[in-house]
């Protein structure tokens, strides 16, 4: 039986992970079978402390924690997001098109990226389908102040303040979910004699025992690499990016916009996200350290910045962060579970560090081993998920590179350069030519990125699916149904523009109230 796990690190993995699994499993009926959770962390290693975009799931994990969206609105400097605008990837001059997190119309039923192409329409694929584009263009929230928590007009999911999240979750995991915290740093494993760890000893003489241990200890990667030695997979001469500055800007003014999409600004050997929050930007320069200078990097940084008049003249200097992008081998090896940055980081191009989380803690959550047979099973079974996971986030993010005309520095060559694409990529972008992306095409339920990010992405950097109508059945049929479709997208904006309230308008009515 799995009586008890510990989780080592207290960054949003380890505090999610603790959320989830005690909301389902540390309820008092069945805290009488004994299951008790632990989480430690070090005073010594700081969180972190990045980590702002999240995905719409993120709504359910925290329904599923018991947190009210109020109180994380409140407390976590929170603001609404529906997507990712990508500036200057296309072409390198200031052209942009939108992944917006609300689907197609008629998604599922009808693929209108095919009726789209078959047009040649004057509108972007994303402004024709859904009305996201338009919404984030102007700056306007996903929900209305009647809108129930979680609840919403178009799909979103949040920008947040890292560290504010984590001290939430910390709160309510202790307060309100039993989760046993500890700090304490971990100095060594003490293992049994089939190589489980059976405890850990921390540096001031305690042991923590425990039948499952949940390794979030971000980059230290104290048991799935120090103690295990698992091996480490790069993924650097596909996505090479190794290094983020990183700085919290300030706003010219109190009112500054608050744009309701990640801001995603190409530059000559990386990217520029900008997180608007109520309070202040999270803004960084991720780039590769082997195509451009840290120094000239700032510079890019800082040249963005003070071109923005909604930013205060007088920044921070950026911090830091140098990574390897790539993955553990595997992700569950023996009684230890790997999550969060431990497991494996790259860029955050579209934001899939904390889903991960949140998919990994749901799975151990939903899969508790009962015994050693099952936990072999169980494990195999995460490994071959996690890893699937893997392939689809490199595979989407190599795409926004894959697909860019740019010739402006050796860094946007090289992303060009076949040998840098995975065979998966090649085989579905030689698909793709002929073969608009849709629901059908995997058989795999557990998906991380759906046919329609895959469609938005595509068409959203001008790649070109020659569309072959004798292949659809009923063409003509569901030609019409997309005309309709495509029209009432037209009503929608226009609906949306007269109802839905600014974003920062709609955040100060929910921190007065
Ligand atoms: C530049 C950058 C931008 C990012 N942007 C995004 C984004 O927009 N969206 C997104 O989804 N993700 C993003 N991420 C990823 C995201 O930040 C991480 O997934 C998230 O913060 C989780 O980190 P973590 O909890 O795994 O690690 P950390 O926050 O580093 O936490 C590690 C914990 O382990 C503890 N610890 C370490 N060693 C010991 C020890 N010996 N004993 C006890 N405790 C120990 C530490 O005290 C700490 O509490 C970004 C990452 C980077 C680098």
């Amino acid at each position: 039986m799995t009586r008890k796990v510990v989780i080592v690190g207290g960054g949003t993995a380890g505090w999610l992970t603790a959320g989830v699994i005690a909301a389902r499993h540390n309820s008092p009926a069945e805290n009488e079978q004994g299951i008790c959770i632990t989480l430690l962390e070090s005073p010594d290693v700081a969180n972190l402390g990045v980590g702002e975009g999240t995905w719409p799931t993120m709504r359910d994990t925290l329904r599923q924690i018991g947190i009210s969206e109020v109180d994380f609105l409140r407390t976590c400097e929170v603001s609404f997001k529906q997507g990712s605008q990508f500036i200057g990837w296309q072409k390198g001059e200031q052209e942009s098109y939108y992944h917006p997190f609300s689907a197609p119309g008629g998604y599922g039923s009808i693929n209108l990226a095919a009726h789209w192409l078959d047009r040649k329409s004057e509108k972007t694929f994303a402004e024709a389908v859904c009305p996201q584009s338009a919404v984030c263009d102007m700056g306007l929230a996903p929900k209305k102040p009647q809108t129930p928590e979680y609840a919403y007009s178009l799909n979103y999911g949040y920008h947040l303040n890292a560290g504010k999240f984590v001290e939430l979750l910390k709160r309510h995991c202790v307060e309100k979910l039993g989760v046993d915290f500890q700090l304490g740093h971990v100095d060594s494993v003490v293992s049994t004699e089939d190589g489980d760890i059976e405890a850990l000893s921390l540096t001031d003489g305690k042991n923590i025992a425990g039948d499952l241990f949940v390794d979030c200890t971000g980059f230290n990667a104290l048991l799935i690499d120090k103690h295990y030695k698992v091996p480490f997979v790069s993924h650097k001469d596909c996505l090479f990016n190794d290094t983020a500055l990183v700085m919290q800007a300030a706003y010219a003014d109190d009112n500054s916009p608050i744009a309701s999409c990640t801001k995603s600004t190409a530059q000559s050997s990386g990217w520029i996200w900008d997180i608007a929050l109520p309070t202040r930007r999270g803004i960084g320069h991720v780039f590769s350290s082997s195509h451009i200078s840290d120094e000239e990097a700032e510079k890019e940084l800082m040249n963005y910045v003070e071109a923005d008049p909604h930013l205060a003249k007088q920044q921070p200097r950026p911090r830091k962060i140098s990574f390897q992008p790539g993955h553990r081998q595997t992700f569950w090896h023996k009684n230890c579970v790997a999550v969060g940055v431990s497991a494996g980081f790259v860029e955050p191009l579209e934001a899939s560090a904390l889903v991960l989380i949140e998919k990994s803690a749901e799975y151990i959550s939903n899969n508790l081993p009962q015994g050693k047979p099952e936990m072999v099973v169980v494990a195999k079974r995460f490994n071959e998920i996690i890893h699937r996971y893997w392939v689809e986030i490199i595979d989407f993010l190599k795409l926004h590179y894959v697909l860019s005309e740019r010739k402006d520095s050796q860094y946007w060559l090289d992303h060009s350069k076949p040998e840098s694409l995975p065979q998966s990529l090649n085989d579905s972008l030689a698909l793709w030519n002929t073969h608009v992306p849709w629901v059908s095409d995997t058989s795999n339920r557990a998906e991380l990125f759906s046919a329609a990010s895959v469609q938005y992405v595509l068409y959203g950097m001008g790649f070109v699916t020659k569309i072959n109508n004798n292949r659809y059945r009923n063409w003509s049929r569901d030609s019409r149904i997309a005309d309709r479709l495509m029209g009432d997208n037209l009503g929608m904006v226009e609906a949306l523009m007269a109802s839905q309230p600014k974003n920062r308008d709609l955040l100060n009515l929910v921190s007065e109230n």
